[in-house]
């Protein structure tokens, strides 16, 4: 991956992240990797065991409804955890696994994005949130891969929902990037991020604010999958953020072929 850093006129930063080469990730970064997934996952887990315990040696706790009622919710919660945290590490590994065969089937992006809306409905019913959508062509269709691209989206969506300021709208923008190529951008107003950070965001685990992300149900691991489906897309990835204003993460993919741009432009609000 090549990384450059530029400031912008309006004092935001952005960071493009392309993927030069198939280069295998150092051993280094491999080690690093598995120790920071064990322990992602050996935490959860040691409190999942730790309420099995009690529940098991201690019959006052296990015979009282109330107590039993809150172990069973804190390990159902740590349970979902380890579990999006696995589903995560499979994804990553699936993706690099197939990083030397570009996918190609046509993918009308619209209804993804809807089923994305479906399925974060009851966080963005927390946040108080919307998702606004707005879209150069009636339907723009990238050329790759369905569960992937619905992946991308869904995690850059969540993302802004998660780090947006609550109450407020994410909009997607898709725009037609040339003859071969179209734009997604996921916009937030919301607390943005610090330069400093954000070359680093697509590693994997690494997180501003560790605390926060976990509080949120963050895996740590949302943008580095991104990073490996537009490796896989033979596409570009483009953070750009001010603090205290707001975060757009652009993603440059493959269009598929047909009709063409259209002229008429379409603002749809799910
Ligand atoms: P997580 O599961 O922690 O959200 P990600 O890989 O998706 O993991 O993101 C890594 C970190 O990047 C997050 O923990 C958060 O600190 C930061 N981040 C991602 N998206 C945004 C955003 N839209 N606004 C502000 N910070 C963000």
């Amino acid at each position: 991956w090549q990384m450059a850093t530029s400031r912008m006129e309006d004092g935001s930063h952005l960071v493009r992240l392309t993927d030069r080469s198939a280069a295998h990730a150092s051993e280094q970064m491999r080690v690093d990797f598995v120790a920071n997934a064990s322990h992602e996952l050996r935490t959860p887990l040691a409190t999942v065991l730790g309420f099995l315990e009690t529940l098991r040696d201690d019959d006052q706790a296990a015979g009282d409804p109330a107590t039993r009622g809150r172990f069973v919710d804190l390990m159902y919660a740590e349970a979902r955890r380890i579990h999006r945290l696995v589903d995560d590490l499979i994804s990553l590994s699936r993706i690099e696994a197939e990083r030397f065969s570009p996918p190609r089937e046509s993918v009308p992006l619209l209804p993804l994005v809807e089923e994305v809306r479906v399925g974060a409905g009851q966080l963005l019913e927390a946040r108080g949130g919307r998702i606004e959508v707005v879209a150069d062509a009636a339907q723009p269709v990238a050329l790759g891969d369905r569960t992937q691209l619905l992946q991308l989206l869904q995690n850059l969506i969540v993302n802004a929902i998660k780090y947006g300021r609550a109450g407020e709208t994410v909009t997607v923008r898709f725009e037609d990037a040339g003859a071969e190529m179209l734009r997604v951008t996921v916009i937030d107003r919301g607390e943005g991020i610090e330069p400093d950070h954000i070359p680093r965001l697509t590693e994997r685990f690494y997180r501003v604010d560790p605390g926060r992300s976990r509080s949120m149900g963050g895996t740590g691991l949302g943008l580095a999958i991104v990073k490996h489906i537009v490796g896989r897309h033979r596409g570009q990835l483009d953070i750009r953020s001010t603090p205290g204003e707001g975060t757009q993460v652009s993603v440059l993919l493959p269009r598929a072929a047909g009709p063409g741009p259209m002229s008429s432009k379409s603002h749809v609000n799910v």
